[in-house]
């Protein structure tokens, strides 16, 4: 995993010195269709004059993984069977573990949708997409 950068200088608006590092932000986010849903305890440098920065890689990827949960939890009311597919298709198509695929679908690589036990089940068009990415 790429080391995250220590930012001193502000690179977007050019102050010295302002970006300081902060230990539990948190941020509402919203996407389509998904009521806004928070995010703590994240980590990054910001900007004390235009208060713009960045989220440690760390951060970014918790961000990543919630936005992929909510949208599940949406999608998990619209899907039907037919539009979802089973991990072990996914593990084939990308020739990796079934647990891979798991640690995918948690980590919001792949989507997803939730079934009533809170399976994570992915989207039949990541089948596709997968597909493609893998014979580029
Ligand atoms: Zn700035």
């Amino acid at each position: 995993m790429a080391k995250d950068k220590k930012w001193i200088d502000c690179p977007l608006c050019g102050t010295k010195g302002s970006m300081v590092f902060h230990k539990d932000i948190s941020r509402t986010y919203k996407s389509k269709n998904i009521k806004p849903f928070e995010v703590a305890g994240l980590k990054g440098y910001f900007c004390n004059n235009c208060k713009d920065g960045f989220f440690t890689q760390i951060s970014m990827n918790k961000i990543r993984a919630e936005m992929a949960y909510h949208k599940a939890k949406y999608l998990s009311s619209t899907v039907t069977l037919s539009d979802l597919v089973p991990s072990n298709e996914i593990a084939d198509v990308l020739g990796v573990s079934k647990q891979r695929v798991s640690i995918m679908l948690k980590e919001g690589l792949i989507k997803y949708a939730m079934n009533d036990y809170g399976v994570k089940l992915p989207l039949k068009s990541e089948l596709e997409r997968l597909k493609k990415e893998n014979f580029r």
